[in-house]
C-alpha cells in the first residue's frame, strides 16, 4: 500500500497483518518461540524457504507489523527493529563494516555514539573522523580509501545545526561509501533522509515515535541488500525489540504526524518569545529565519521540529537558575516526548565529551535544551519567565 498511500494513512494502516480471529487492533504476540505443524515445516522455516516466525529473537509478528509501517512511512524497503537507538547504531557498523574500515562523522551528534565510536568501535579497529555538520567540504576532505560510512544527524543534537543531506550523499556515493542518517530529531513526519538520497536511516524510537516517553526502541532502515547484513547481526547477537515496546511503538506511529505539527507550532512560538528576551545570547531553531541554515531546513524539513536550544549571557549559573526555577517542565535528558522536557546538555547528555571536544562542537556552559511537548505554549513560556527573571 506503500506508494497509493500518503503518510497520515500510512501510520495507522500500514503493516497491519491479522491473526485467525482478525482483531481490528494489531495484536501484541508474547511468545518466545512458534510451532511448526512438521519437520519439513521447521526445516523449511530454518533454511529460509518458508516465510513465517521461528524465535523472537529475530522473529515476532507484533515487532514486524512496526517493523512495516515505519519502513512505509520512511519509504524504505525495509526496517530492522532493535531494543535501542544504540543498538540500532551498533548494529548499522557491526552488520555493513570491518576491522580497518574508517566513519566519517558529524561532530554534532548523540554523546552516547561518539562514545560507542571513538572509545568501544576504536578498539576493534573502527577509525572515526569528526567533521562539520555544516560544511560538506570537511567530509569530502576527511575520505580516506578504507571509509564505508558517512553518519550524520541533522538537525543535530542539542545545537540544532542542519547538514545538506542531498550534498553528502553525492560525497558518499562518489566515494563509495554509505550515508547514514539519525533522523530522531526530525521523524519521517517531517524529513525523509531517503528521498534526499541517503542509504541508511536510523532511529531512536524511544524519542518521537513512541512520542509518549514510554519505551526504549530503535531502528534502521534502507534497501534489503543492506539491511541484510543489520539483520543478520540482530539475529546473531540478539538486541532485540521486545514485542510489548513494538505494541507500544506502533500505536505512537498512529498519531506520529499529529503530533510533530502540534510539537512544531509550539516549538516556533517559544523559539520566537526566547529570541525576544534579554537574558538570551543565541537561539538556535531551524524554523527562525535567524538560523545559519534556515533556508537549507526549510528544503528538506516539513518544519522545524520540537527542539529548541538557547544560550544564557549568564553561563552555567543561569542555566541551572533556569532550569531549577521551572515547575512545570520536567529536569530530564530525554526528548520526544508529549511532557516538556529541560536539559543542561554540558553537564548531562555530553559531559563524558572533553571539553574540547565541546568547545569545537560549540556545547557552551550556558547551553539549555528544551525538547518542546504538547503543552500550552503560553504555560511553558511562564514557567520559563520565572526563571529568567
Ligand atoms: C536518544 C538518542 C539516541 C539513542 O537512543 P536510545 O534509544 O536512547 O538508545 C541516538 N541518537 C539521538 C539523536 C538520540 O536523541
Amino acid at each position: 500500500m506503500n506508494d497509493e498511500y500518503d503518510l497520515e494513512t500510512l501510520a495507522v494502516r500500514a503493516g497491519t497483518v491479522r491473526s485467525q480471529f482478525n482483531e481490528h487492533s494489531e495484536a501484541m504476540f508474547l511468545t518466545s518461540s512458534f510451532v511448526f505443524s512438521s519437520a519439513a515445516e521447521a526445516a523449511a522455516r530454518f533454511k529460509g524457504e518458508q516465510p513465517g516466525p521461528i524465535y523472537a529473537r529475530f522473529t515476532n509478528p507484533t515487532v514486524n507489523m512496526m517493523e512495516a509501517r515505519l519502513a512505509a512511512l520512511e519509504g524504505a524497503e525495509r526496517c530492522v527493529a532493535f531494543s535501542s537507538g544504540m543498538a540500532a547504531i551498533l548494529a548499522t557498523v557491526m552488520g555493513l563494516m570491518k576491522a580497518g574500515e574508517h566513519i566519517v562523522a558529524s561532530r554534532s551528534i548523540f554523546g552516547s555514539t561518539v562514545q560507542l565510536f571513538s572509545n568501544i568501535l576504536g578498539r576493534f579497529g573502527i577509525e572515526t573522523t569528526y567533521v562539520s555538520p555544516t560544511d560538506p567540504a570537511e567530509w569530502r576532505a576527511a575520505l580516506k580509501p578504507n571509509t564505508k560510512l558517512f553518519f550524520v544527524e541533522s538537525p543535530s543534537n542539542p545545537l540544532t545545526e542542519v547538514s545538506d543531506i542531498r550534498a553528502l550523499a553525492t560525497i558518499a556515493r562518489e566515494a563509495g561509501a554509505w550515508l547514514a542518517v539519525d533522523n530522531c530529531f526530525c521523524s519521517p513526519a517531517l524529513q525523509r533522509p531517503l528521498d534526499l538520497g541517503a542509504d541508511i536511516v536510523i532511529h531512536s524510537a524511544t524519542k518521537y515515535l513512541d512520542g509518549q516517553g514510554r519505551v526504549l526502541g530503535g531502528a534502521v532502515l534502507g534497501s534489503q541488500i543492506l539491511m541484510e547484513g543489520v539483520y543478520t547481526f540482530l539475529r546473531t547477537a540478539g538486541p532485540t525489540l521486545s514485542a510489548f515496546n513494538a505494541w507500544v511503538i506502533l500505536k505512537g506511529l498512529e498519531t506520529l504526524s499529529i503530533r510533530m505539527d502540534a510539537h512544531s507550532r509550539n516549538a516556533l512560538e517559544l523559539a520566537k518569545w526566547l529570541e525576544a528576551q534579554p537574558q538570551v545570547a543565541r537561539v538556535l531553531y531551524p524554523g527562525l529565519p535567524s538560523h545559519p541554515q534556515h533556508a537549507l531546513a526549510m528544503a528538506q524539513q516539513k518544519t522545524g521540529g520540537g527542539i529548541v536550544a538557547f544560550d544564557l549571557k549568564g553561563g552555567k549559573d543561569a542555566a541551572w537558575k533556569l532550569i531549577d526555577a521551572t515547575k512545570l517542565l520536567s529536569i530530564t535528558a530525554n526528548l520526544g516526548d508529549t511532557k516538556s522536557t529541560i536539559t543542561h546538555p554540558s553537564s548531562t547528555t555530553h559531559s563524558r565529551m572533553t571539553p574540547e571536544q565541546r568547545d569545537a562542537a560549540g556545547i557552551g556552559d550556558g547551553l539549555v535544551r528544551i525538547a518542546v511537548g504538547l503543552e500550552s505554549v503560553s504555560d511553558i513560556k511562564a514557567d520559563l519567565a520565572r526563571g529568567l527573571a
